[in-house]
């Protein structure tokens, strides 16, 4: 049987991260929750959320801890609690320090923008909504998040651009349009604006 320590991690697909505790709970609507207190090992507790790398600390850890959402286990809500304290970096200023499972600001796992993000690019946004159990603007939100791991370089979308092609799509029933051109050969979007 392997320990609820060891189970936890592999559940959260985190590496540099400490489990401190982890309970079940149910909300006021009947929901049950698995709640994993976590934080940065200490060779990550200080690090820039931008670039990872390691500053000196600003402050202590604030008074309440801090939860993020993980993908679900079945119908138990998972969620990570932590601590969190800011640190200076000499490029980025006074920030909220890095935590490995999750990018700077959201209030989501990595791996739960990204899986919102993956399936936004085959199901419609109110459909994703409904099946991560999240409202229709954070889904666009989570998006966001994702976009730099999916493509680092946005300007790379230019490079060997030969053969393009322009359509408009309509949304709104059909009210406003959206002009998209594409890269005929690749077969992927270059450019898209209402
Ligand atoms: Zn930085």
């Amino acid at each position: 049987m392997v320990s609820a320590n060891t189970l936890c991690k592999k559940l959260l697909n985190v590496n540099h991260v400490v489990i401190e505790d982890a309970n079940f709970y149910d909300d006021q609507d009947g929901v049950c929750h698995l709640r994993i207190r976590a934080r940065a090992d200490k060779w990550h507790q200080d690090y820039c959320p931008f670039y990872h790398k390691q500053c000196s600390r600003y402050d202590q850890k604030t008074e309440y801890p801090r939860t993020w959402r993980s993908l679900d286990f079945g119908a138990i809500l998972v969620e990570i609690e932590g601590w969190i304290h800011r640190i200076e970096c000499p490029e980025h200023g006074v920030v909220t320090a890095y935590v490995p499972w999750a990018y700077p600001g959201s209030g989501f796992t990595r791996d739960f923008d990204l899986t919102v993000g993956w399936l936004a690019v085959y199901l419609p946004r109110s459909v994703v909504s409904e099946y991560m159990r999240i409202d229709w603007e954070t889904v666009g939100r989570c998006v966001n998040r994702t976009l730099n791991d999916i493509e680092p370089e946005r300007s790379k979308r230019l490079d060997n651009l030969v053969n393009i092609g322009i359509d408009e799509t309509s949304y709104k029933k059909g009210h406003k349009y959206i002009t998209v051109i594409v890269n005929h050969d690749t077969n992927t979007v270059v450019w898209a604006a209402q």
